[in-house]
């Protein structure tokens, strides 16, 4: 495989100087790692200054005690958390770290809203947490297709789809809210009316209420990794059909290329419509709202939909 080297990435402990950042307007991001044991081929988080992204995770030891610190220093106006903008924060370097459990635990001590993005059942350790905040917080499942080869072989370090539907049937019966990103979802490849059926379908079985989606944005580092796959999956035909949509008609974003707007509007419409055939809510009910007047950042069922996504971030 071509974009990382050994079978398993090293685990390197480092001291952070800092772990909350601001992520969107007024909302807070934190990274207990660098890098990803999760190994997707498409990951936009492999950025230069994030050295060996799929070789070397580098796990922020000191990043709750940083974290309790800042909430003391920041006060009772603290905007919702998001886990994480550029890692997962539920890696397999989390099942024997817990830097993410004890961040979630200072959420819950401070009553600060978090919402969780990942792709691993890991997240289910942390239950008793969530139960504890089940109004300010939000657990994410990213999942782009519920074809355990194709998965696989997109994100060959990361849990099978029916491991992460599993915990979000659990997660979901103890009255935790659980959403599932799709995205990036690929074109010519997840992007089927049948496929998104199948995963739409199923998350809702497992109790899954929300929905948000995104088509793959390209950047010259994800398209070395992406076309080659492709290329050696024998979907060479994907490769081409790709090339000619972005490369051709895509839309020139800073480093990204996103797939031209007609197609963007289309997918959209398509997933909102499968999402309401099968009784979900297409938008994240995330919303930055003080508990009591304007305190602690809390999470309600407003809707973001038809703004700015926070994938646009991630
Ligand atoms: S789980 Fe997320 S951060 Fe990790 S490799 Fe996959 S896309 Fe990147």
């Amino acid at each position: 495989v071509p974009w990382f080297k050994s079978p398993r990435p090293s685990l390197v402990p480092i001291r952070a100087k800092s772990v909350l950042h601001p992520f969107i307007e007024g909302g807070l991001t934190l990274n207990p790692y660098v890098g990803c044991g999760h190994r997707c081929a498409y990951c936009y988080a492999t950025y230069e200054w994030a050295e060996e992204f799929y070789d070397r995770v580098r796990a922020k030891m000191n990043a709750p005690e940083l974290f309790a610190a800042e909430l003391r220093r920041s006060g009772p106006l603290v905007p919702p958390v998001m886990l994480s903008s550029a890692t997962d924060p539920y890696q397999p370097a989390e099942a024997r770290l817990r830097l993410t459990r004890r961040v979630v635990e200072e959420c819950v001590r401070a009553g600060v809203g978090f919402y969780i993005f990942t792709k691993s059942a890991l997240v289910l350790r942390d239950l008793d947490l969530f139960s504890r905040a089940r109004d300010r917080c939000l657990i994410v499942f990213s999942l782009i297709t519920v074809d355990e080869a194709l998965k696989r072989l997109l994100e060959p370090g990361a849990p099978s789809a029916r491991a992460l539907l599993a915990a979000a049937r659990k997660l979901s019966s103890s009255g935790v809210r659980v959403a599932v990103n799709i995205a990036p979802v690929i074109p010519f490849l997840t992007d089927s009316e049948g496929a998104l059926e199948r995963l739409i379908s199923r998350a809702r079985a497992h109790g899954v209420l929300y929905f948000d989606a995104a088509p793959l944005r390209l950047r010259e580092d994800i398209w070395t990794r992406l076309g080659p796959l492709l290329e050696e999956a024998g979907m060479g035909d994907v490769k081409s059909s790709l090339e000619r949509l972005y490369f051709s008609r895509g839309l020139k974003r800073a480093h990204y290329i996103l797939p031209p707007e007609d197609y963007r509007t289309s997918l959209t419409a398509r997933i909102r419509k499968l999402v309401a055939s099968h009784g979900g809510t297409f938008g994240l009910p995330i919303e930055e709202k003080g508990r009591q007047g304007a305190r602690a950042g809390i999470i309600t069922p407003r809707l973001l939909a038809g703004q700015a996504t926070l994938y646009d971030f991630v």
